[in-house]
Formats: C-alpha cells, sequence, structure tokens
C-alpha cells in the first residue's frame, strides 16, 4: 500500500508538472496567434488603402471622361458661333459656352483634388508596403520561434505522459478512476498532504484516529472533507 501511495503522489507531480506545461503551451499557442492577428490586421489595411487609390483613380477617369466632353461641347459652341446670324443666337451660345466653361474649371479642380488625394495616399500605401513586408519576415522567424518552443514542450509533455503511463500501467483501474474524478472535482489535485494533524488540501483538522491511522500506511485513506486521497509527511524535525 505505500507503494501505490507513494506511485500516487509520483502520478499527481507529473500530472501537476503536465498541467503547468499545457498552460505555458497555451500561453505561447496565444501568441503565436496574437502574431498572426496583427499580420492580419496588417493586410487588410493595406488592402483597404489600395482599394480607397482604386476608387479615387475611377473617379477620376469619369471625371476625365466628362472634361473631355465638355470640352468637345465648348468647341462645338465655338464653331457654331461662327455660323450664328443674329445677336440673340450669339448671345445664347456665349451663354453656353460661359457655363460649359465653369463646369469644365470646376472638373479640373476635382480633377487636381483628387490628384493630391492620390498622390497622399500613394505615398501612404509605399510606407505601408514597406512596414508591412518587414512585419511579413519578422513574423515568419517569431513564428517559427514560437513554433519550436511549443514544440520543445510538447516533447516534455510527451516525455511526461510515458512516464505517466509507466506508472499508471501498474495501479488498478478502480483507483485511477478515483484519481481521475478527483481531480476533476479538486481543481487537479487529487492527493493531498497531510500534516501536524491537518489536510494540507482544504486546511480542515483532520480526526486524529484518521490522522493515526495513516501512519500505518495499510489503506488508502481520503480526507473527510476534501475526499483526496491522503499522504503523510511529517515535518522534519527542528
Ligand atoms: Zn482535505
Amino acid at each position: 500500500m505505500k507503494k501505490r501511495l507513494e506511485m500516487l503522489e509520483q502520478l499527481q507531480e507529473i500530472d501537476n508538472q503536465i498541467d503547468v506545461l499545457k498552460n505555458a503551451q497555451n500561453g505561447l499557442q496565444g501568441e503565436l496567434q496574437g502574431m498572426e492577428e496583427v499580420l492580419v490586421a496588417a493586410r487588410e489595411g493595406q488592402v483597404g488603402l489600395e482599394a480607397r487609390v482604386a476608387q479615387l483613380e475611377h473617379e477620376k477617369a469619369d471625371l476625365e471622361v466628362s472634361l473631355a466632353a465638355e470640352q468637345e461641347n465648348i468647341h462645338r459652341s465655338e464653331t457654331n458661333m461662327k455660323e450664328v446670324k443674329t445677336n440673340k443666337e450669339f448671345q445664347a451660345v456665349g451663354r453656353e459656352i460661359a457655363a460649359a466653361r465653369k463646369l469644365a474649371t470646376e472638373m479640373e479642380e476635382q480633377i487636381l483634388q483628387k490628384l493630391g488625394q492620390l498622390e497622399e495616399l500613394k505615398a501612404e500605401l509605399a510606407a505601408k508596403a514597406d512596414d508591412l513586408a518587414e512585419l511579413e519576415q519578422n513574423t515568419a522567424k517569431r513564428r517559427d520561434d514560437k513554433q519550436s518552443e511549443i514544440n520543445a514542450v510538447q516533447q516534455d509533455i510527451d516525455t511526461d505522459a510515458e512516464r505517466r503511463a509507466a506508472i499508471t500501467s501498474q495501479l488498478p483501474a478502480n483507483l485511477l478512476k478515483r484519481y481521475d474524478s478527483l481531480r476533476e472535482q479538486r481543481r487537479g489535485q487529487a492527493v493531498a498532504i497531510a500534516r501536524d494533524g491537518y489536510c494540507l488540501g482544504c486546511n480542515m483538522n483532520l480526526p486524529p484516529q484518521l490522522y493515526n491511522s495513516l501512519y500505518r500506511c495499510d489503506e488508502l485513506i481520503s480526507c473527510p472533507h476534501c475526499q483526496r486521497v491522503l499522504i503523510l509527511k511529517q515535518q522534519p524535525a527542528a
């Protein structure tokens, strides 16, 4: 029975170690995911800027088509002007030309505005493209490093799992079942140290008779308060 208790204690130590390793691994996975998210956001930002540039180019092209049409109108009106006979007609065509010129000027201003915006956006896009390229490169390197760390932790977990299997293969199934369900119910701790009359799992006082029977090590004894399997560990004599 003493041997069984020792094995349970070892099992608990290994499981605690595995829990710590898995937590560390989850943390690393989270960091890896965080890195990917930053990269995705940067790429999306870039795509957004490119779309904005394309939109502005499109608007500029539309304006240029309209401007060309308006200039064509002006040209036609100016040609017509040479053939008008009456003063009234002359004035009407004159007004048409003036209106068309005003419109053309407005369009030219808008085109200039778009050009200015495009220049700014393209400069921003170029700067961001450099940043993104750098980020891509850094992330690739850091991703590899992080993955190596995760793999290294996995190796430790695998080693512990092997040690665990070596122990569990020697323990009876019903005891393992009890151990597993206790671990589930008691935040991973199925085994508790008993010392100075107390269960250190729940810090409750143990009945003296039960505490004394722990010295005999002839049966597995559970704490009556938290049900953890008790392992007697005396304080080293001062
Ligand atoms: Zn207890």
